[in-house]
């Protein structure tokens, strides 16, 4: 692991604030990243303060007046670059994703595949800016609108994908045409020094100015608030708990400024007598239980017939008891530890909040010890028997908690439970049933961001646009059209004829 740090830059005190091409000599207070692992210290990172904060914002200021003048395609180019430099990194850093979150080697490379895809997309996105053109009421007139970049963005990262959702939002707003302010969670600052590192040296080897891709690592109230606070930031994307994303959107709409919002999932699956069983034990026990269960898609309730009920919940207990809890750098494990301590102290209370309105463990949920189970946060997955009326199914407990809810005989009752808790991130249906299939991705079913039929909850496409309704905060990443966001949009009107005809018919002499 110590050939894997150097060769990614982690060594020594490292910097918390950076403009892409060079790093500042930071002033604030010294952050000392552990794994959750083993609980040991890996790097230390000196932290921005509010003076840092100021100088990298000015650099993103000024780079935003160069950056809005290269071409798209240009600015493509050198994103095309950058995911060609993390394909170069993507096992040290996949690697690196493990030791510092703690998800498990697959999944840590499976992050960094996605920035390179990310990245893919971004460059070809960078041609295609499209603006609409429309017909003019008025004779030899034209009009169209276009979308011009929109300023420097600032980018709010959770720690349960350090990288990916910088990525997400980073590669687009690049070629977008907009300089990125990146604070990413202090839980997982390394992963975010290293990837700024491989993309500085493909900024400067283009003579990219600094200021482009800006870095800064630090609290609350010397970087976080200073951020969403500030009037020179349009936009700014925050991935988080509801909580924050509440206070986020609050704060920012204050200045009238823009956000895109990635909050809180609850997520759902419907299984019907007509599913394929085979396949949704499988969806189901990667959704629930993959990267600990600390994924916004994360698949936490299963409403379930209940005349499978009995048979189904038996079999996903055998499933569990085949993940192998471990080492998430060790070939074979298939679950690593929670974040911390606090995130299984905050499963336990959940399993005892279920107990105390009614619910039943039916398996799993211990606290494991002994070996590198005492170094770290170390859980086994729990399956839950509940109600769609118990409060804590409602809540997003961010642990490999998983509700079993029984429903009674239509599938409208079914959706009617999937629908009532107060997130709105992934869903999904098990169903061989044409017309159940139909009515789960009807405007009668799920109130989801997204809907799937016969795959889970969990494990996105970045060509989708990513994202959810309800506490889920409304924001859409990555593919599809969501660019459209990253820029503003301008509508334009020429006259080429000689004469001065108004709208709406309206005769205005002098
Ligand atoms: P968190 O809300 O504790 O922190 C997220 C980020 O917000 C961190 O960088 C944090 O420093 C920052 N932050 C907190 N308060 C702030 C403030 N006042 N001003 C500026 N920044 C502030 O979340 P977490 O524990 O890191 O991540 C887990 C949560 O993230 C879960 O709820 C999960 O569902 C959600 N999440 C959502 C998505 C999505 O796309 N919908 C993706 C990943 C994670």
């Amino acid at each position: 692991m110590k050939e894997i740090l150097e060769r990614l830059g982690i060594t020594g005190e490292l910097s918390g604030a950076g403009t892409g091409t060079s790093w500042l000599d930071a002033r604030g207070d010294l952050l000392e990243s552990t794994s959750p692992i083993d609980g040991k210290t890996i790097a230390k990172v000196r932290c921005a303060d509010a003076g840092d904060y100021e100088t990298v914002v000015k650099k993103a200021v000024e780079a935003f007046d160069h950056w809005r003048m290269v071409p798209a395609p240009k600015r493509g180019e050198i994103v095309r670059q950058i995911g060609e430099a993390l394909r170069e990194h993507k096992k040290d850093l996949g690697a690196l994703v493990t030791l510092e979150n703690g998800k498990i080697r697959a999944e840590g490379e499976g992050e960094v595949q996605e920035m390179i895809d990310m990245a893919d997309f971004a460059v070809g996105q960078s041609r295609m800016l499209y603006g609409f053109t429309m017909h003019s009421e008025r004779p030899e007139h034209r009009m169209y609108e276009q979308w011009h970049p929109l300023g420097p963005v600032g980018v709010i990262t959770a720690f349960n994908f350090p990288v990916a959702v910088w990525a997400w939002n980073a590669m687009i707003a690049l070629i977008a045409g907009d300089p990125v302010v990146w604070k990413p969670s202090s839980t997982t600052p390394l992963t975010a020094i290293a990837c700024m590192k491989i993309a500085g040296e493909v900024l400067k080897e283009n003579d990219v100015p600094e200021g482009v891709l800006n870095i800064v690592i630090g609290d609350r109230q010397q970087v976080g608030e200073r951020l969403i606070n500030d009037p020179r930031i349009p936009l700014i994307s925050a991935t988080g708990s509801v909580n924050m994303g509440r206070h986020v959107a609050q704060t920012v709409a204050g200045r009238l400024g823009k956000t895109i919002l990635e909050l809180g999932g609850n997520n759902g699956i419907i299984v019907t007598p007509d599913a394929d069983l085979d396949l949704a034990v499988r969806a189901i026990v990667f959704g629930a239980v993959g990267t600990a269960g600390q994924r916004c898609t994360t698949t936490r309730r299963i409403i379930l017939h209940k005349n499978i009920f009995q048979d189904f919940s038996e079999t996903l207990v055998k499933g569990y008891q085949q993940v192998k809890i471990g080492d998430p750098l060790e070939e074979g494990v298939l679950m690593g530890p929670l974040i911390n301590r606090e995130a299984a102290e905050t499963m336990q209370k959940a399993m005892e909040t279920l107990k105390s309105q009614g619910g039943k463990v039916l398996y799993g949920g211990e606290v494991l010890s002994g070996g590198i189970y005492d170094k770290g946060a170390y859980v086994t997955p729990c399956i839950c028997e509940a109600s769609a009326d118990m409060e804590i199914v409602k809540e997003e407990t961010f642990a490999p908690i998983l509700y079993l809810i029984p429903y009674e005989k239509t599938i409208e009752e079914a959706i009617e439970y999937h629908n009532a808790v107060p997130q709105g991130l992934s869903s999904a249906i098990f169903s061989q049933n044409l017309r159940e299939v139909e009515m789960f991705l009807s405007h009668r079913g799920s109130d989801c961001g997204i809907a799937n039929a016969n795959i889970g909850t969990s494990g996105a496409e970045i060509g989708g646009a990513f994202g959810g309704e309800k506490e889920t905060g409304g924001g859409r990443e990555s593919g599809s059209d969501a660019w459209k966001a990253y820029m503003r949009r301008q509508t334009c009107t020429i006259n080429w004829s000689k004469e001065m005809p108004l709208a709406q018919g309206i005769v205005f002499d002098i």
